[in-house]
């Protein structure tokens, strides 16, 4: 990553980073307290709730990271980034913008009410029927070269090197695939109203192994400051544009309001307890920690991105 210009003029904020990323990490790693290790699919109840992890990519492309950052995990709707950003850069906003809204959704992210009352048009691409409704129209159009596609994509997006790409850890998508009826429901309703591209089937397996992608917090840090440098080489400033939009007002579901006032930037969490942060002009953050709140956000990596923000005054107040 080529320094942007801040990161050559000396930008004071990255200073001192690696001792906040440590303090912070020591404060907040057992800040779990009320949160729940998602279950509904199996494979995830298995993963270590203690686990933490706190990473940050500068836009000259320094990483710094603190606890367990070299722990892959999958990044289950962290994923609906990359694949938007895919999608904006294959088709170009006017025909994604056709298949899915641009507003936010007051109800849990695999909520089928809201799909029904909005003109069978899912409300964003971040809840699942949107995000299901992305895959199918990469499906439609890449068939069985599609997840090759994405993954080649999101590694780039990550700054993974050629031949250390990112994969899918299978184990994940075979349990996310047996216990998917909400979303096979998801799925199945907006092919009744003739509003998906392809297949249930085929749409679905796209979406599950997207989700199933494994990365760490030091890989999503870089995709982070990847959209924080404006898409480098990699997405025009109007894809960079949509999705950090959509990160502020949708990233974290029915709690992204709340999210905008204790931290107040873009972001993306998943039910893997990850949540994908930017600071635009500045870096990108990730953090780690499976306990997750009853709208499906990690306890540790709310608390933790709100000392961030603060410390480092990364909203610029
Ligand atoms: N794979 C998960 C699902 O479809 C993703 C949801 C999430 O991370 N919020 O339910």
């Amino acid at each position: 990553m080529q320094p942007s210009e801040s990161v050559r003029s000396g930008n004071a904020r990255t200073e001192g980073i690696q001792e906040k990323l440590d303090r912070i990490e020591k404060t907040c790693r057992l800040r779990t307290v009320g949160g729940k290790v998602a279950s509904y699919i199996p494979e995830l109840a298995n993963v270590d709730p203690k686990l933490f992890s706190l990473s940050a990519t500068t836009v000259g492309g320094e990483t710094f990271s603190s606890g367990d950052s070299s722990v892959l995990f999958s990044m289950q709707s962290i994923s609906k980034v990359a694949a938007l950003a895919f999608a904006l850069e294959t088709f170009g906003p006017e025909r994604v913008f056709r298949k899915v809204g641009t507003e936010p959704c007051s109800e849990p992210f695999n909520s089928i009410m809201k799909l029904e009352m909005s003109s069978n048009t899912p409300l964003n691409p971040f809840i699942n029927s949107g995000a299901i409704m992305i895959a199918s129209l990469i499906a439609e159009a890449l068939g069985e070269k599609a997840i090759g596609a994405v993954l080649a994509f999101t590694s780039l997006l990550a700054g993974r090197a050629p031949g250390n790409g990112l994969t899918v850890n299978e184990r994940i998508y075979e349990s996310e695939t047996s216990t998917a009826d909400r979303n096979r429901s998801l799925a199945y309703f907006m092919r009744s109203t003739g509003a998906l591209p392809c297949g249930v089937e085929e749409s679905l397996a796209l979406y599950f192994r997207m989700c199933s992608i494994e990365a760490n917090t030091k890989d999503l840090s870089f995709i982070g400051a990847t959209l924080a440098n404006g898409g480098m080489s990699l997405l025009s400033l109007e894809t960079v544009y949509a999705v950090l939009g959509l990160m502020s007002t949708c990233g974290l579901y029915s709690e992204s309001g709340q999210f905008a006032i204790q931290v107040g930037l873009p972001a993306k969490s998943g039910v893997c307890g990850g949540i994908l942060c930017v600071a635009p002009a500045q870096m990108g953050i990730a953090v780690f920690s499976p306990p997750l709140d009853e709208r499906g956000n990690s306890v540790a990596g709310f608390a933790a991105l709100t000392a961030l923000s603060r410390e480092m005054k990364l909203r610029g107040l």
